[in-house]
């Protein structure tokens, strides 16, 4: 498995669509300061799910939309695709590439795809927790973040580890059916209560 392509429009300073054609192996973009390189890393970041503004280094999530320069207008939304080579099955759905995308728009809604098909946020985080990316994002490790890994807890590092073995994302559903289950003892003894003044 690896990364094919990321597209990019409207999102950071990527205002006119862009197109990146990845390798298997190591890829290293270069550029001056502040020529985007690490709004391609955000990219990757938001598109596999990211729901952090500050992860993505914005104050609020409306920051990854093209904010205008001198020359150019804002746009109204931004665009990021993403193309997995999925010949090795390591995504668990059943297609040699796997395509994922993410817009949103500055009124503050979002769209999300897999292959084309429309989708929640919650079935791209659950395909790539499956193969080990999931939305905690320990696949991409930023400046200055080796530090706050060597300095974690031990419970800390224990969910890194679980979150690369694909075991948080049956604790969360676990923790969801618990909160059903509380929800529905609430509605039983509200039953009971009911039946009891009845009687
Ligand atoms: P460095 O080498 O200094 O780390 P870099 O190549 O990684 O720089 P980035 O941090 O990716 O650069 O890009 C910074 C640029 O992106 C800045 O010029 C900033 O104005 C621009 N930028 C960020 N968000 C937006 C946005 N929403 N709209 C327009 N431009 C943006």
């Amino acid at each position: 498995m690896y990364v094919k392509s990321l597209t990019l429009k409207g999102f950071k300073s990527f205002a006119s669509s862009t197109h990146l054609r990845l390798e298997p192996g190591i890829t290293c973009i270069v550029g001056p300061n502040g020529s985007g390189k690490s709004n391609v890393v955000d990219a990757l970041a938001w598109v596999m799910g990211e729901q952090g503004a500050k992860t993505l280094r914005g104050g609020k999530m409306e920051d990854v939309i093209f904010a205008g320069t001198t020359g150019r207008a804002a746009l109204g939304r931004a665009e990021v695709t993403m193309t997995i080579d999925n010949t090795d099955g390591a995504l668990p759905i059943d297609y040699s590439e796997v395509t994922i995308s993410r817009t949103m728009f500055r009124n503050g809604g979002s769209e999300y795809a897999i292959n084309g098909t429309s989708c929640r946020l919650l079935d791209i985080q659950e395909l790539l927790s499956d193969s080990g990316i999931g939305r905690e994002m320990h696949v991409i490790v930023g400046q200055g973040q080796l530090d706050a890994v060597l300095r974690a807890t031990a419970e800390d590092r224990r969910g890194f580890i679980e979150e690369a073995a694909g075991v948080l994302k049956h604790r969360k559903r676990k923790e969801k059916a618990l909160r059903k289950l509380d929800g529905m003892e609430a509605n039983l003894s509200r039953v009971a209560d009911l039946t009891s003044e009845i009687r």
